[in-house]
């Protein structure tokens, strides 16, 4: 039931990355007044100017027409984030520690504290990063620590699910809005803070379902959620190593138990697996807090889920070396000689995003065998020379399957699913596909003289 009397709240957005840049365009493209507020100077300066820092489907147009509306600026001045908002959302990073497990709550201590302590007014702030269970507890302690007791600040949990290269829909259309609460007032505010989204859902005759629950419910469906698409994904993964030890084919029990209702056929893509800013960093996090808690026996088989994941990459290495006729000894194959296209650096099409990106980490696995990898990615280029400088980029497809012995195709762009064989045929080297992500049609690319190899495929 919506609580009464909440009208339009203005909100901040601390953080503009990929979650923060895409809630704060899209919610002044709901009608909020917004504010966007980020250490990083270049990226509020290139927000102000109209540009998107991200690759994300739809952004440039809302960002341009809000800026233009006058319902949106960014800033990198904590004072006037502070007085702004009457909501401020957390969306900074909470990337994985350097010892390899737990998550990195500094950025989120540092926007905290910082918020807290240029408050002047009652406020709520709400957590939307992904954290370990406990987080918003130690945020309203810290909240307690840096404002006056008189000012009533409050703190909630908003975990968010959005999915990149549908993070404009994911946000416009979610389909649920989690909320973690202490107090009717912050349900209220919240409630306030989402209204834009349930009256654009009414107006096209949709729903979107509201838990409203506790803190650490609300930030323990995020991990969780996470937990069984990454377990999914693994699953599926698992299915593909047996097959290919079994002659089956995946990608056909794939769809065969898909079409039972209780499992389903999303997430069900044997391939390279997953990667990205989330689901990886999320999973090891998770088990780190369960251990923590006590309960690290429960999420065991995460650590297993982790390990498929990553056996795939060594798959793809082999079935190069394979189709490049060179042995795997113990130190793996040597590739030297040889020159292998790589299509794709992202973790999934439609994003420029390399973080943790399964298939530019296969390109990097192939350049250290001694390949010389020629990578060609739709939006990632940029982002990929960053992380993996050592590596040759080209502007086209055409450009880098041009004299490769090998082409390897990591993320499934639709320019890749619906290349022509025939076409790319005649500019390689030697006709000889790995398929990491099962998005070829292997009849078309053998009828055009390829070698082909999918992953999970006889
Ligand atoms: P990101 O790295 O793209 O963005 C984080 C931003 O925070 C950067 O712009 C950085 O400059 C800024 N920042 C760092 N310290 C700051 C501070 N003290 N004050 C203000 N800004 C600061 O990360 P992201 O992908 O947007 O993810 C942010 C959070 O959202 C993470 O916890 C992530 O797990 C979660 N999340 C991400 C997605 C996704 O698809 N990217 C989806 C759901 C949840």
């Amino acid at each position: 039931t919506p609580p009464s009397g909440a009208a339009r709240p203005r909100v901040t957005f601390l953080g503009t990355g990929y979650l923060g840049a895409t809630y704060a365009i899209c919610y002044a493209e709901l009608g909020y007044e917004v504010l966007g507020f980020d250490v990083d100077a270049d990226k509020i300066a290139m927000l102000n100017a109209g540009q998107v820092p991200i690759h994300e489907p739809g952004l440039d147009e809302l960002l341009k027409r809000n800026l233009a509306a006058g319902r949106l600026r960014f800033s990198t001045d904590m004072a006037e984030t502070a007085e702004f908002g009457d909501v401020h959302f957390i969306c900074v990073g909470t990337p994985q520690r350097a010892d390899g497990m737990g998550a990195d709550l500094s950025y989120v201590e540092a926007a905290v504290t910082g918020l807290a302590q240029h408050l002047t007014r009652k406020a709520l702030i709400v957590g939307k990063s992904t954290v370990p269970v406990g987080t918003a507890e130690w945020v309203e302690q810290l909240v307690g620590k840096h404002t006056s007791a008189d000012l009533g600040v409050e703190v909630a949990w908003s975990p968010e699910f959005l999915q990149e290269g549908f993070a404009v829909d994911d946000v416009l259309r979610p389909n649920r809005i989690v909320v973690g609460v202490k107090s009717e007032w912050a349900n209220g505010m919240l409630y306030a803070a989402h209204k834009g989204v349930f009256d654009l859902a009414a107006t096209e005759d949709r729903e979107v379902p509201l838990v409203v629950t506790d803190f650490a419910t609300a930030e323990l469906v995020k991990v969780a959620a996470n937990a069984f698409l990454a377990t999914k994904i693994s699953f599926i993964n698992a299915m593909a190593e047996v097959c290919e030890v079994a002659g089956g084919d995946v990608t056909q029990l794939a769809r065969a138990i898909g079409y039972d209702p209780r499992i389903g056929n999303r997430f069900l893509q044997a391939g390279l697996g997953f990667g990205g800013a989330c689901l990886p960093k999320d999973i090891r996090a998770f088990q780190a807090r369960a251990q923590e808690l006590g309960a690290g026996e429960a999420l065991r088989f995460l650590h297993e889920v982790d390990l498929i994941n990553q056996r795939r990459r060594a798959r793809v290495l082999h079935l190069a070396a394979e189709l490049l006729g060179r042995r795997s000894g113990p130190a793996g194959p040597d590739l030297s000689g040889t020159r292998v296209a790589v299509l794709g650096a992202t973790f999934k099409p439609n994003t420029d995003d390399v973080r943790d990106a399964p298939a530019l980490a296969v390109a990097a696995l192939l350049h250290k065998a001694g390949a010389d990898v020629h990578v060609f990615d739709p939006q990632g280029t940029e982002n990929a020379r960053r992380a993996v400088p050592e590596l040759t980029y080209e502007t086209s497809m055409n450009d880098a399957v041009t004299g490769a012995d090998l082409v390897c195709v990591l993320t499934e762009w639709a320019d890749f699913r619906n290349a022509d064989p025939v076409a790319l045929g005649e500019l390689a080297a030697g006709r000889k596909v790995v398929d990491g992500r099962n998005c070829l049609d292997p009849a078309l690319w053998t009828q055009a003289g390829w070698e082909y190899r999918g992953l999970g495929r006889p």
